[in-house]
């Protein structure tokens, strides 16, 4: 068994950075806005927070009291031009959401707007993809594997990981199957992909009875179970019965965040 290890492919992302930062005529400067009170997301945009100051990109982080003021807040950030990236610190609710496909479509440094999202779909190269389904297709790249034929199966279609796969899946000429909470038969549909992409949010899910004998394995999932983040594979079941799998942690989730960094660099490029 193969470990697809994100580090590896995070390392291979960053190694231009600093060239490209020194190239461009405007220092990146972003600004993350949310709403007051989600533990959870406050780590992710530290995470963020570190590796903007690690690459001295400017960042800003505007948090709300209620909808009101994020609306002002994000009408003010969104008309100020020494603001080069925008993000929203999720979960929002829907209302606020929408706000997303505002910010134009340079500055949707996530990629998750009408107007990125529709040009992903449409080929154009200069789409903004969202990090995280980037994230499975550099791993998927840098380990040299090779989907032109190949089923695929993704399990979960939320706008940041399943539905932005379709179309980069497609252009590797996968046949792709994507499955959801609704899906009749899921252990009949895995079973005959030669790759599973896991992206459901649900602790060791994915068993070895599930699916075929040797197949690639793409762990999404950050969980938190017994004080371990682990993801939404069963990995200690499948580790030998698969070809190849992404570790959690040390798989995406790495890939994804020097991805935002890639993301931010292209914004300014
Ligand atoms: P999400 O928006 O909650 O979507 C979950 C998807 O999984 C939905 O499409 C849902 O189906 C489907 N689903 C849920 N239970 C299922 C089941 N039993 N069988 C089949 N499908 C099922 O989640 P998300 O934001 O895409 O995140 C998914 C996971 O990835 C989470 O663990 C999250 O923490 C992680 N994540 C990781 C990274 C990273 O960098 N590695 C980044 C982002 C997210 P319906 O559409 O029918 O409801």
């Amino acid at each position: 068994m193969e470990i697809l290890d994100g580090k590896q492919v995070a390392e291979n992302i960053k190694k231009d950075f600093e060239e490209r930062l020194n190239k461009v005529k405007i220092r990146p400067n972003i600004a993350v806005l949310g709403i007051k009170g989600d533990g959870a997301s406050d780590i992710y945009t530290r995470k963020i927070k570190k590796n903007c100051e690690k690459y001295r990109i400017g960042f800003k982080l505007i948090l709300s009291e209620n909808v009101k003021d994020f609306k002002k807040n994000f009408k003010e950030i969104k008309d100020d031009e020494s603001i080069t990236g925008i993000m929203f610190q999720q979960p929002l609710d829907g209302n606020v959401l929408n706000l997303i496909n505002e910010i134009p479509a340079q500055k949707d440094i996530e990629g998750i707007g009408i107007n990125n999202m529709g040009k992903l779909f449409l080929g154009n190269e200069d789409a903004q993809i969202p990090c995280t389904s980037k994230a499975v297709i550099k791993t998927i790249e840098y380990y040299g594997i090779n989907l032109e034929g190949k089923k695929v199966a993704i399990v979960g279609r939320s706008s940041i990981v399943g539905k932005p796969l379709i179309p980069q899946l497609l252009k590797k000429d996968a046949t792709i199957t994507v499955c959801h909470s609704k899906t009749k038969n899921l252990v009949k549909e895995l079973q005959t992909a030669d790759v599973v992409i896991m992206a459901i949010g649900k602790a060791n899910f994915l068993k070895k009875e599930m699916i075929k004998k040797d197949a690639i394995l793409i762990d999404v999932g950050i969980n938190f179970l017994d004080g371990k983040i682990v993801g939404d594979i069963d990995y200690e079941d499948v580790k030998d019965y698969v070809k190849a799998i992404t570790p959690v942690p040390g798989g995406i989730g790495i890939v994804t965040n020097a991805l935002l960094i890639d993301n931010i660099i292209r914004s300014v490029e």
